[in-house]
């Protein structure tokens, strides 16, 4: 199939691991991207800035029968790119560095295919980064040299070439080679390096996964294998693994390691998971609850018409925010029916989702919960009528307290929340089943219900060995009702504010 203009293809470098670690180049082409043919090695979460258009292919070679070939991944490319589609090829680390990049260029070229190549972070440098692990320094080593551990199909490995490496290089980094670690490191020593030469194998380098043994040259082999560290993995050989003791930080932050579940909807659940891969920790995002229309779409739209005629809107949630304001624009309105109506925030997320939209909140709570609103709506003179458009269940307080307060208030249903599909319930206990879950991030009341109505009435005896963790009293005070145990509890009310609070958490409990 060929189209009448033809498509191009973009080798892209995902980095090592941490999303955060891709570059902005890499990003922007994900983001226009009609199809993406990635590797085990990318990060799944990276994908989550791609079109919800795009086509999604895994080719990872996972070294099992049926992995994709590399010239079946090869005419892959080369076929989409003929039938008009723009297609990123993602790939781990560099897509020049033991990546088959190269290969994959030149056959694009000589297919007379428009490409382009951009660069990534190599896992080397992820694990000089984020394992103390610098590939040179001024006073111990002026050369580094990659090599891989493994041949071409059909060559037979030699002790030779690692021998004369031995005392060529002094830093000596070995992808793919943990198979063969064992007479890898023994011809290097036979090469003349001394079996006492620093050095380390770093598995899963800028991941919350990443597990670093050091040891002797002469010993690392066995030291590793103890650990059971595996590929992907990298072994680093020379004394600037002696300063990783010094250099360490990643493995070191409170949280690195912790897996977080993120009882939320993907797109709702992005900004809490990239805050959590900030401090190390690993993201698991599963949906507790999804969001559907509201049961009444007839009675929103008609409280936007009239927007207008109230004092103030408050807004509890960033998803009612982006459910009003579909249902102004569907009313053929906008940002400027709130000309005379002011609008209030329970706190910064809700206010930050009201920015995309032309608005900037003219009040946010202090603190973030009803009450504060409710207060701080009172103080303001002059104030009569106000609506609040928010999920179907939620707490009374707000309107409870602005009535008791003499005002006129309207609450309109801007959505409703369900709990989450069969598929996702089993995914759940599976992962409580393994182990796999060390936190739990209640953040909300809502999570709470949602996450004890999808386990059921054993939720309780589920969660026992997962640390609860929960944004502030009154998310707390639902779980105490729901009999869960709550462990830490935000004293700030906002993602960041509970992060701080469970990384205080672990450091106490190292103590
Ligand atoms: N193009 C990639 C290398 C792919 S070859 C890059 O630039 O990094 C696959 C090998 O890379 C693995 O066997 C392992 O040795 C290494 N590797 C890739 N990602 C890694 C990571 N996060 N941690 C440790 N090693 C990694």
């Amino acid at each position: 199939m060929s189209a009448d203009k033809p498509g191009k293809v973009w080798l892209v470098g995902a980095g090592p691991g941490d999303p955060g670690l891709i570059t902005v180049r890499g990003r922007e082409l994900l983001a226009h991207a009609d199809v993406v043919l990635h590797d085990a090695l990318s990060h799944p979460a990276l994908l989550d800035a791609c079109p919800p258009s795009v086509e999604l292919r895994d080719v990872g070679k996972r070294g099992g029968s049926q992995s994709p070939t590399q010239s079946w991944i090869t005419s892959q490319l080369i076929e989409l790119a003929r039938a008009g589609r723009n297609v990123v090829r993602l790939k781990g680390g560099d897509p020049l560095l033991f990546a088959r990049g190269a290969e994959e260029a030149l056959a694009l070229s000589r297919a007379g295919i428009e490409f382009e190549i951009v660069p990534g972070v190599s896992s080397p440098f992820a694990a000089a980064a984020y394992a103390g692990l610098p590939m040179t320094h001024r006073d111990l080593s002026s050369s580094v040299t990659f090599i891989t551990g493994s041949d071409r199909d059909g060559k037979t490995w030699s002790p030779e070439a690692w021998k004369r490496l031995a005392t060529a290089t002094e830093t000596i980094c070995v992808l793919m080679g943990m198979q063969r670690i064992d007479v890898i490191t023994a011809a290097i020593i036979e090469g003349g390096r001394s079996p006492k030469t620093p050095a380390a194998v770093v598995q899963w380098a800028a991941r919350p996964a990443q597990r670093v043994v050091t040891a002797e040259l002469s010993t690392i082999a066995q030291a590793a294998r103890d650990a059971g560290l595996s590929n992907p993995a990298l072994i680093v050989i020379g004394d600037v693994v002696s300063l990783r003791e010094e250099l360490r930080w990643y493995d070191r932050r409170p949280l690195f390691g912790r897996r977080l579940l993120v009882p939320r909807p993907r797109h709702q659940a992005t900004g809490t998971a990239d805050a959590i891969r900030r401090r190390a920790a690993d993201a698991i995002v599963l949906p507790t609850i999804e969001i559907a229309p509201p049961p009444d779409p007839e009675a929103l739209r008609d409280a936007a018409r009239r927007v207008k005629e109230y004092d103030f809107c408050l807004f509890t949630s960033a998803n009612g925010v982006d459910r009003f304001f579909e249902a102004l624009l569907s009313v053929r309105l906008d940002a400027r029916a709130f000309a005379h109506c002011k609008v209030g925030a329970i706190g910064p997320k809700t206010a930050e989702a009201l920015v995309p939209h032309g608005v900037v909140a003219d009040l946010i709570a202090e603190e973030f919960v009803g009450e504060s609103l409710a207060a701080a709506i009172l103080e303001v003179p002059g104030v009569r009528r106000v609506l609040i458009p928010r999920a179907r269940v939620a707490r009374e307080s707000l309107p409870e307290l602005l009535r008791a307060g003499g005002l006129s208030v309207d609450v309109v249903f801007a959505y409703e929340t369900r709990p989450a599909g069969a598929q996702h319930r089993e995914r759940l206990l599976e992962l409580i089943a393994r182990e796999e879950i060390d936190v739990v991030l209640f953040t909300s009341s809502s999570t709470v219900d949602s996450m004890v109505e999808l386990l059921g009435p054993d939720a309780a005896s589920l969660l026992a060995r997962v640390t609860l963790a929960s944004i502030g009293p009154i998310t707390s005070a639902t779980a105490a009702r729901h009999g869960l145990e709550v462990a830490v509890t935000a004293e700030t009310y906002t993602v960041e504010g509970l992060l701080d609070a469970l990384e205080k958490h672990y450091a106490s409990e190292l103590t």
